[in-house]
């Protein structure tokens, strides 16, 4: 059984385009399962908020992108200042943590239903 279609910028119950289904989602989701505490809710970006979404969006991916370049020098410089297993432990941990820092700005995709909209500005 479907739940509630709820917007995920202002939390109401509103009717509205679907988010896409991403990894991020899929763990949050399989996560919730486990604890049981799945609710079983359609995530919707509302008319209103659609506007909001895609700003929140295009920041969290500029976020991603910068984090993951930052991410990748500091696994390189780990590597420079000595390769040995310690320090490719040590990158990759830092490196994840950096990642995992850019997620918390985590915002979805808003599903196009196929017609990409190609605004020229
Ligand atoms: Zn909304």
């Amino acid at each position: 059984m479907k739940g509630k279609s709820v917007c995920v910028v202002c939390r109401q119950e509103k009717k509205g385009e679907r988010i896409e289904d991403d990894i991020y989602i899929e763990t949050v989701r399989n996560i919730k399962r486990k604890l049981g505490i799945v609710q079983n809710n359609v995530l919707v970006v509302c008319k209103d908020c659609t506007q909001k979404a895609e700003e929140k969006r295009r920041r969290f991916e500029r976020t991603l992108m910068t984090w993951s370049i930052l991410a990748a020098l500091v696994f390189v410089v780990f590597l420079f200042m000595s390769f040995s297993l310690n320090s490719i432990l040590l990158g990759l941990v830092a490196a994840f943590f950096f990642i995992l820092f850019a997620m918390t700005s985590y915002f979805p995709k808003v599903e196009k239903h196929g017609k990409e909209r190609r605004t020229a500005r």
